[in-house]
């Protein structure tokens, strides 16, 4: 099976450094799982100052990214990858999410990202030689690169074999539609707060109606705007009534308190 490659083209190299060397994605690419290309747009300036922004045609404050650099930089990598998808990072783009993550890694399609810096690229390069532009979210940073960087970990982390056998992404929050359950580690008391009997019990089906509890709790609490993406099973149901019962009965407690 062809490794899948990521390509980034940056004014910055060194700030995307950092994720090929460390972690999982290092990892990745030791293991030979994925390849990885990073290209400086700045090798493809065209004039003896090295430039690649130019002033906005219409006056204005800020700089706007050179076509002529920028295409070149994005056939340079389209020459070694063919059938890499083209993605503009773009505060307005659609927004990323772990849907996303998931339909990128599967489709086992290289990606070329294009980060932008100053007020943007020339909406020309945009029309003619990108794909799809992808956002974070609602809010502008100075640059691509930490976009690029955010939507490349979590494609790469989906992508079979990178994780390790220990880790799973199956019980991933927002893999289905809800929060991953709580998590405890040793020692079984910390803080004074002791970790829950039945994770101590050795009871799989037990630990695993625990979890399942957990998720749907603190998806209501933290997330609740999910279960509206995504309305509730029946066992899911059964889970929330149960835990309603159990705050009713807390709130008669309280109501006699307050009383
Ligand atoms: N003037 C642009 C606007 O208001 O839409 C913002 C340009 S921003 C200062 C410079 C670059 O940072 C963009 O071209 C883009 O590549 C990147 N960027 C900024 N915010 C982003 C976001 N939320 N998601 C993805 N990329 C972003």
């Amino acid at each position: 099976m062809d490794k899948i490659n990521f390509t980034v083209l940056t004014l910055f190299p060194e700030l995307i450094e950092s994720l090929l060397v460390n972690g999982m994605v290092g990892r990745a690419i030791k293991n030979n799982i994925i390849s990885t290309n990073v290209i400086n747009i700045r090798d493809f300036a065209f004039n003896r100052h090295n430039s690649v922004d130019d002033r906005p045609y219409g006056g204005g404050c800020g700089m706007v990214m050179q076509p002529e650099p920028l295409v070149a930089a994005i056939r340079n990598a389209k020459n070694s990858f063919p059938e890499s998808k083209v993605i503009l990072m773009s505060p307005q783009g659609t927004p990323f999410d772990q849907q996303r993550a998931c339909e990128l890694a599967s489709a086992m399609q290289g990606l070329i990202f294009v980060c932008g810096r100053y007020e943007g690229i020339d909406e020309r390069v945009i029309s003619e030689f990108v794909d799809e532009e992808m956002s974070i979210g609602d809010y502008v940073m100075t640059g691509g690169e930490l976009a690029a960087m955010v939507i490349m970990d979590s494609v790469i982390r989906l992508i079979p074999g990178v994780l390790g056998g220990e880790e799973s992404a199956e019980m991933d929050s927002f893999r289905n539609g809800r929060l991953e359950h709580a998590h405890y580690t040793r020692p079984p008391v910390f803080a004074g707060t002791s970790v829950p009997d039945v994770l101590l019990s050795g009871n799989h089906k037990k630990i695993e109606d625990w979890r399942r509890a957990s998720s749907l709790k603190r998806t209501f609490l933290k997330r609740p705007d999910l279960f509206e993406k995504d309305s509730c099973s029946n066992e899911e149901k059964q889970v929330l009534r149960q835990w309603h019962n159990e705050l009713k009965k807390w709130c008669q407690k309280l109501e006699i308190l307050v009383r």
